[in-house]
């Protein structure tokens, strides 16, 4: 099956989660299918070969990925983490929700800069996660090397929220 279809077959998909008229796409079930999970890995850490040099994963599925991805890269990993998870300072990000706002950070001078990072997570929706993201690794000069995830909801802007300069690389639209 090619990977476009592959990806939201293996998803789970909750209907009127988390509210009414919104169709939630769970990776979890494509996580746990060792077919799916390493065909994914796999093809997205091949669309940026040779470009990075560490994947940043965000908190909490995208930790899953990153961690794989740079395992099969031979690169170190990295944490986006929620807001007051990091013991260290911090750079943060605060960004806007359906309904409030959220927070996301990286420790400060951990990497060094001009370091190509890879920003991971499974899933683009509105983009305003990963424009945060992006934002944070400017913040500590780490170059962004592109912004990889399994699924992108497609009509959100969520390409659009991260920028046009960036390479962003979706295994499948739905
Ligand atoms: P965005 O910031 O609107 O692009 O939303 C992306 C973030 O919300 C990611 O961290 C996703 O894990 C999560 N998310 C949004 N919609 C869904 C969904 O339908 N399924 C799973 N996660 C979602």
């Amino acid at each position: 099956m090619p990977i476009e279809e592959l990806v939201p077959a293996a998803c789970a998909k909750i209907q009127d989660f988390p509210k009414e008229g919104i169709l939630f796409y769970d990776v979890t079930t494509l996580f746990a299918d060792p077919v799916a999970f390493r065909r994914c890995v796999d093809e997205l850490t091949d669309r940026f070969a040779g470009r990075f040099d560490i994947v940043a994963g965000v908190e909490a599925r995208g930790f899953l990925m990153a961690a794989a991805m740079a395992y099969k890269a031979g690169t170190g990993v990295m944490t986006v983490r929620k807001a007051g998870k990091l013991p260290r300072d911090t750079f943060t990000k605060e960004y806007q929700l359906e309904y409030g706002s959220a927070a996301i950070e990286i420790h400060k001078e951990d990497i060094p800069a001009g370091t190509g990072v890879l920003i991971v997570d499974d899933l683009l929706a509105t983009g305003g996660t990963l424009a945060a993201a992006v934002h944070l690794m400017h913040q500590a000069k780490l170059e962004v090397a592109g912004v990889g995830v399994f699924l992108e909801l497609e009509g959100l802007g969520g390409r659009e929220a991260i920028g046009s300069g960036l390479r962003v690389e979706s295994l499948a639209v739905a």
